[in-house]
């Protein structure tokens, strides 16, 4: 094993803990598609398909209060506010009785999506990843421990675009819970430490545009601020 690297290691991808000067470090983040029945209806996709996984890099985290370039190729960028899970530990073929066991915290985040472009490449039976794997692409809020507001199943999460409600629903609305995914998703890798997953969204994802202020929540875990320019 070497000792030195051949150029400056890359920073550290991180997520502030609310309330402190500390920060959890990311080293991959795994989305759940189609995870809100009301959302699958209004891309008009199968309700009996399980939901299934995709990843964003960690260096795409976007910290509270950023302001992100509205990206390359698209002319149809879509917000989905989620509720975010940090986990500390994990493993392979997690039981869900013991998958919560993993979790370090909860917080809010947005998956944005090139929605035109993930549209294609479903059309095309190509990959995701143009669609959702870009610069800034991860907007997160600061995290709280689960030692401090437990492992909530039911909390309203919404998100505003200039102060107009687009998403309003509740996490408990979820059809897969945290447990259930952390457990499905060990299945086809070993989780751990780290690993930040966002769980799927409510109706209403929408286009953003340059110049908008997004602002969003998730009652008693934590609110998130950006903007477009
Ligand atoms: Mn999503």
């Amino acid at each position: 094993m070497s000792t030195s690297f051949v150029i400056a290691p890359p920073a550290q991808p991180q997520i502030p803990v609310a309330g402190t000067t500390q920060a959890f470090p990311v080293r991959r983040i795994w989305c759940v598609g189609r995870n809100y029945l009301e959302h699958i209806r209004e891309l008009g996709n199968d309700e009996r398909q399980p939901p299934f996984f995709f990843a964003k890099h960690a260096d795409m985290v976007a910290a509270d209060g950023a302001v992100i370039p509205y990206p390359p190729l698209t002319k149809d960028m879509h917000h989905e506010v989620e509720l975010v899970v940090a986990l500390k530990s994990g493993g392979a073929d997690i039981d869900p009785s013991r998958a919560l066991d993993h979790v370090y915290g909860y917080g809010v985040g947005v998956d944005l999506t090139r929605r035109d472009l993930q549209m294609a490449s479903r059309k095309k039976e190509q990959p995701w990843e143009i669609g959702k794997s870009f610069d800034q692409g991860a907007p997160c809020g600061a995290l709280r421990p689960a030692a401090e507001i437990g492992h909530p199943d039911k909390a309203r999460i919404w998100l505003k675009v200039n102060g107009e409600m687009r998403q309003d629903g509740d996490i408990a609305q979820m059809i897969w819970n945290t447990a259930e995914i952390i457990a499905k998703l060990s299945q086809q890798v070993s989780v751990g430490a780290g690993d930040v997953i966002m769980t799927g969204t409510p109706a209403g994802v929408a286009a953003l545009a340059k110049g908008d202020a997004v602002a969003c929540g998730i009652d008693g875990i934590g609110t998130l601020n950006f903007s477009i320019k």
